[in-house]
């Protein structure tokens, strides 16, 4: 078993301290004459420092909150308990799948449109973050997956989707490293790609800051409340300070269901363990993200949004007793320069978990490799085997807690219809956060920010006219059926 993840100049982090800074630096500049300076009454006697919005948690999505909050002129508080990034969203494997916008955005295309934004905020990060579109391959690998998948990309095709059908010796001319593997068919997403994610959070952070954001880390979020005079949300946190704002944004992943409940609310959402195995590889090994597509297939055929927490979360590939896998998955990917190139291979989504469980098991890293010399015998084959011989030395694996939510759609918006005002949601993202979270943080931000009387560009936000951001919306309200209530 293996906890960490290699990273540039041969070091290797341990999970939970990894990237960046540590939770004992300085907190951002404050700006002289901020709001921040101005104290409010809070229950319980005593004041606290003020803000126009508290972001709870540093991960890719309330990074992305808090920067375009800031940018747009509102004093914001980014409140993390560790160090920006250090949980699910510097611990994944940063894969983007995208396929572009489709002709028409309904409801029902929130995570491709989603998908489409957050590639082009990502991008515009530039090189530093190791954003890279090299286009992503879905594998069919039985009869019965290439007809489901072929049906898929027709359908994409038919909503204006960059989708196309690959097989045979074109398959293997777009991925030689498939030679001999099991892959019979693909959709080729040209406009997929992957981002190093601790870099882009990092990144998002010190934009926020650079923007006047105050970004404090080693700050934890014990609960949220209302003030005194109940005009504001009270935070208070494990160092014994108070923040006031008028607007909270609860952005702690797979920790924020018990913040909610602070605050009275129950929040579907649970932490689902993800876990990843790498192997040194020279560059150029992989030219193309992969992803398999019977779990895909199964989950939808299992019913996203059925489930509920008393069941299994939609797209877990284990029951809710954490240990009996229903669905085979696997993804992979090159990294960059940051990670010394090395290839990552992901799989399975645990549910069952504590919220503190980084454990590998060692099933999971077995399925993994008999899973990846299935679909690249030639290419990988002697490099998993090295990986293997060379074991600790060499091999990696690490484990990461995403939060799911119970009918696996982000959770993202004001509770004012629960008699919340001002109370924003921005969690839920469960396995795909990197590739969705970002845009739908950015379409927070700027409803956030017209609420408070602040207009302005925000980054990201373009894509669409106001009637598709607001089915997207729609699609992910906190406030939608079988989601939030008040406890
Ligand atoms: C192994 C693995 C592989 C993945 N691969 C991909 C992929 O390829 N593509 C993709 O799109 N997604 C992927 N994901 C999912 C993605 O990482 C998550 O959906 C996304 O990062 C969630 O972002 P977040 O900001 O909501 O949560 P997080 O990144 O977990 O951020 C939440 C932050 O809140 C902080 N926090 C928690 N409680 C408090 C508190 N009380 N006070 C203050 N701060 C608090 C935490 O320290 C943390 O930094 C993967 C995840 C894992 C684990």
């Amino acid at each position: 078993m293996y906890l960490r993840r290699r990273v540039a100049g041969g070091a290797a982090c341990c999970v939970g301290c990894a990237f960046g800074r540590w939770p004992s630096q300085p907190a951002a500049q404050e700006k002289a004459g901020s709001a921040t300076d101005a104290v409010q009454p809070v229950k319980g006697g005593g004041r606290a420092e003020a803000a126009d919005c508290i972001v709870v948690g540093g991960g890719i999505v309330g990074a992305v909150v808090a920067r375009d909050l800031a940018r747009r002129g509102a004093e914001v508080v980014l409140l993390e308990r560790s160090s920006c990034g250090s949980e699910a969203s510097g611990l994944s494997a940063g894969t983007l799948w995208s396929a572009g916008m489709p002709r028409l955005v309904t409801e029902r295309d929130a995570a491709t449109y989603l998908r489409a934004g957050s590639s082009e905020l990502l991008r515009s990060l530039g090189e530093a973050c190791e954003y890279n579109r090299c286009g992503a391959l879905e594998l069919a690998v039985t009869p019965e997956d290439v007809c489901w998948l072929r049906q898929d990309c027709e359908a994409g095709k038919r909503k204006g989707l960059a989708v196309e059908w690959v097989e045979g010796v074109d398959l293997i001319m777009l991925e030689p490293a498939l030679a001999g593997g099991s892959a019979l068919a693909a959709i080729h997403t040209p406009l997929s790609g992957s981002v190093q994610p601790a870099l882009a959070t990092r990144a998002i952070a010190d934009q926020a800051e650079s923007a006047g954001g105050r970004v404090i880390e080693g700050e934890e979020a014990l609960s949220i409340d209302r003030s005194q005079d109940g005009s504001a949300w009270v935070v208070c946190t494990s160092g014994g300070q108070r923040f006031a704002a008028a607007h909270v944004v609860l952005a702690a992943g797979a920790w924020s269901a018990p913040l909610a409940a602070t605050a009275g609310v129950r929040l579907p959402v649970v932490p689902v363990k993800g876990v990843i195995c790498t192997s040194p590889a020279p560059p150029s090994t992989l030219r193309k993200v992969i992803y398999e597509c019977s779990s895909r297939r199964h989950f939808t055929e299992v019913g996203d949004g059925r489930n509920d927490l008393l069941a299994t979360p939609a797209k877990c590939t284990h029951g809710q007793d954490g240990t009996h896998r229903l669905v085979r998955k696997l993804y992979a990917k090159q990294c960059g320069p940051s990670d010394e190139h090395q290839l990552v291979f992901g799989g399975d989504r645990i549910p069952g978990v504590r919220d503190d469980d980084y454990s590998v098991p060692e099933e999971t890293e077995r399925a993994v490799w008999a899973h990846a010399t299935e679909l690249f015998p030639a290419a990988i084959y002697d490099l998993v085997r090295g990986t293997l011989r060379a074991a600790s030395d060499e091999a990696g694996a690490w484990a990461g807690l995403m939060p799911f939510s119970a009918d696996g759609k982000p959770i993202v918006g004001e509770l004012a219809p629960l008699g919340l005002p001002n109370l924003w949601m921005a969690c839920g993202f469960g396995p795909s956060g990197v590739m969705e979270g970002p845009m739908a943080a950015s379409l927070l931000a700027a409803r956030l920010a017209a609420r408070l009387g602040f207009a302005g560009d925000g980054d990201g936000v373009g894509l669409g006219g106001d009637e598709e951001q607001r089915a997207v919306m729609r699609a992910i309200d906190p406030c939608r059926e079988g989601c939030c209530a008040r406890c």
